[in-house]
């Protein structure tokens, strides 16, 4: 069963439309199951109908026409149960109710699954069979166990298809594509796909501007791989007997005009550029060969695929078409790289899309530094055919909207202008103090990492840094940078916001931050080697970083020190004496400067618990936010399909914030907020109810958190939080805070 289940659900993956997708569906679940009917019912959002949309066994003409109104028949109740339904003789259910046309009169024993998508019903999967019997145990197992496993892929062919079908007519939950915040704000415009090197599976479809350009560009690059191929034969050939070297003969003859070299040209003649139509054959071919059951047949794959590579690289390197960006491009990859985002110029950047890679990828880092709107891991994003469609990137949430109606696109262009005003109208704020109408004072810090963070920072009157992420200077080099390096880099930060704090994070690498030059490969990053493991594993690294910055703060005395993903004490008194060791050494060599404040930040419910020890042992607390949620609720920060479990406004997570600020005030040791729930106006008032002394944030939040602390009274924020830690779940908790936002005149600040 699981190898026939392997296959269907291999062949199914390699189909390039939703029609063809559902054809073999039902032709392999019929063979596979020995029925004598299989169909496929798909859900139609706007209508709540159930269409008769593939079939093997019924009349194929009514495909795409008949259809059962919602809750009508067996397959309306499989529908709203959102289970199986099995049965000997479906005629004599009180729910049976005949689908005129489809000629199902003869067909007594009937079973049919859910199709289900993230709680979602996509659509019912039915067997049926003429005699009366009971479909077995196994037979529906199986039938569940597919339609699980096909659910995911028939969601993607489904967008694929509607969206283009229907621009513009499709509702807006229908289209719209979860993935998670890389950085916020709203972004409209067209959709540019930029492929990575040499990779066909990223290749997009694209038309020929010049089609016979394009098939000499192919010619030419196939000529230079048979040459390569040649020479490495031919360098071969003393080692090699006549044989084997028959091999590189049979390799090279996959690209000739016979073989699939003849059909990329003619997909090209059609009008296809050239490294699509290379590409799209490849990768059919591909395909087919990894479903042989041969192993040597399914080994050829490897060939195809290197050969292929081959030629694609060539075409890039000769690939010198201009490109014209959109004049608002969003900027679509499957896996964006720092460069792409150096290919258009900024003024035409309106959002970036990115199918995989995480909220803390070195190109969100970027994104929110730069201050575009970005959303990445859109995994059910149909990459192939998303050149030129328009797209909202709603980066506050962490969502797509591909080829929007009209009403959705005004309603975000509306927020898009709605934050362009509300950043002119905070202008005046910069200059004045962060404290509420009853005189209660926060402090506002930034976070930063690359150097563009600095000046701005700086212009918008930070009172120093919470946060400096040192892992951004690592991820953007080849190989660990030197201590001299590291001195200066480090130097920079401080004297640029001399005399005012910058708090420097130890390295934080391992989870999803991943360093090219020092790979980390694990079955549970997020549970594995990282933070301060990482380094108190390799005090060689740690050391040196903590020289560097002890040497670069000589003659400023600004630097804080802050441990990341402390978990035990034990962590923490190593790093302690790791810190000590550095400081006697760089003061022995002659450097003067002082042991500066050090601090833990509290991002995994061990740390929760012990916060009053590790308080006590240092010098003050920050909450990384981000990880302390992802911990406490068990959800990966940076996967897609749980980010609606994601929530910073979890009861949990608010008195596990209660409980952290309050065992700082009992060892009278400051404490701040350095994750992103610190720059949410949501949050503002509770933080600051809670104790929080600081908060630390992007630089764009600066503003809007100033101007919420100055609309409210410090008297009224603890009534509220007080109200609001009664409440026993987050929607309630959000919408409680969303309204003191609006009766305060700040609704410009609710995104969520
Ligand atoms: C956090 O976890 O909240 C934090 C500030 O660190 P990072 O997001 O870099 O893991
Ligand atoms: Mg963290």
């Amino acid at each position: 069963m699981i190898e026939t289940l392997r296959r269907i659900v291999q062949e199914v993956n390699g189909a390039d439309s939703l029609d063809m997708t559902l054809e073999i569906i039902v032709r392999r679940v019929k063979d596979a199951m020995s029925t004598e009917v299989c169909s496929v019912y798909l859900h139609n959002y706007l209508n709540g109908n159930f269409v008769f949309s593939a079939t093997a066994g019924l009349n194929s003409d009514q495909v795409g026409i008949a259809s059962l109104k919602k809750g009508e028949g067996l397959v309306g109740l499989v529908a709203s149960r959102g289970e199986a339904i099995n049965l000997e003789s479906a005629q004599n259910h009180p729910s049976f109710q005949l689908v005129p046309g489809i000629g199902e009169e003869s067909f007594k024993a009937f079973l049919g699954v859910p199709i289900m998508h993230q709680r979602k019903i996509l659509g019912v999967l039915v067997v049926q069979q003429a005699g009366e019997r009971r479909f077995d145990e196994s037979e529906e197992a199986f039938l569940i166990t597919l339609s699980a496993q096909l659910a995911g892929v028939i969601a993607h062919a489904q967008l694929s298809g509607a969206v283009e079908r229907q621009a513009g007519s499709v509702s807006e939950s229908y289209t719209k594509v979860n993935g998670i915040i890389g950085a916020p704000g709203i972004g409209i415009g067209a959709a540019f796909v930029m492929s990575h090197a040499a990779d066909m599976s990223l290749v997009a479809d694209k038309n020929a501007s010049d089609r016979l350009a394009e098939l000499r560009n192919f010619r030419d690059a196939l000529a230079k791989v048979r040459r390569d191929i040649e020479e490495v034969s031919n360098s071969l050939s003393g080692e090699l007997s006549a044989e084997d070297h028959a091999l590189f003969d049979v390799y090279l003859g996959i690209l000739d005009d016979s073989l699939l070299g003849g059909e990329v040209a003619k997909l090209i003649k059609s009008g296809q550029w050239a490294q699509g139509a290379l590409s799209q054959v490849m990768m059919r071919h591909i395909k087919h060969f990894e479903r042989m059951e041969h192993s040597y047949l399914r080994e050829r794959a490897v060939d195809v695929k290197d050969l292929g590579s081959r030629v694609l690289a060539y075409l890039q390197e000769g690939y010198q078409e201009e490109r014209f960006f959109p004049e608002r491009t969003v900027l679509v990859s499957e896996e964006l790289t720092a460069s792409m985002l150096g290919e258009i110029p900024r003024e035409n950047l309106a959002g970036l899309v990115s199918v995989r890679g995480s909220g803390n990828s070195h190109v969100a880092i970027l994104a929110r530094a730069m201050g575009v709107p970005a959303v990445m891991g859109v995994v059910d994003l149909p990459l192939s055919s998303l050149e030129g469609w328009s797209l909202i990137v709603d980066g506050y949430n962490g969502v797509i909207y591909p080829n929007a109606d009209a009403k959705t696109l005004s309603r975000f262009q509306t927020l898009a202008d709605r934050d362009l005003a509300v950043i002119q109208e905070l202008e005046p704020l910069k200059t004045e103090p962060c404290e509420t109408l009853d005189d209660h004072s926060l402090t506002l810090w930034v976070n930063t990492g690359v150097m563009s963070d600095i000046d701005y920072s700086i212009d918008l009157g930070a009172e120093g840094v919470g946060l400096y992420r040192t892992e951004i200077p690592f991820l953007l080099r080849e190989s660990f940078p030197s201590e001299e390096e590291q001195r200066k880099i480090y130097r920079d930060q401080l004297k640029a916001f001399a005399p005012k704090p910058v708090t420097m994070r130890t390295l934080d690498v391992g989870g999803d931050k991943s360093l090219s030059y020092f790979p980390i490969e694990e079955q549970n990053p997020s549970l594995g080697w990282r933070g301060i493991r990482v380094t108190l594993d390799h005090p060689e690294i740690f050391i040196g970083q903590l020289r560097a910055m002890l040497k670069a703060n000589e003659g400023l005395g600004n630097l804080r020190i802050m441990l990341p993903m402390v978990t035990t004490l034990v962590e923490l008194n190593d790093a302690l004496e790791l810190i000590s060791r550095s400081h006697s050494e760089i003061s022995f060599e002659g450097w003067e400067s002082n042991l500066p404040p050090i601090g833990v930040m509290i991002e995994v419910p061990a740390a929760v618990y012990q916060a009053r020890e590790l308080a006590r042992r240092v010098d003050f607390l920050s909450v990384g936010s981000n990880d302390l949620t992802q911990y406490l609720l068990a959800v990966d920060r940076n996967n897609p399909r749980v980010s609606q479990l994601y929530d910073h406004f979890n009861p949990a997570v608010l008195k596990a914030l209660m409980s952290v600020a309050s065992a700082a005030r009992q060892e009278n040791k400051p404490v701040s907020i350095c994750g992103e729930l610190a720059g949410n106006p949501q949050a503002a008032p509770i933080l600051m109810a809670m104790g929080y002394d600081i908060l630390s944030m992007s630089a764009n939040s600066i503003l809007p958190v100033k101007k919420t602390i100055r609309s409210l009274r410090f008297e009224d924020s603890v009534n509220l939080l007080d109200e609001v830690l009664k409440l026993d779940n987050s929607l309630e908790i959000i919408e409680r805070l969303n309204q003191v936002l609006s009766e305060n005149g700040l609704e410009s600040f609710i995104h969520q």
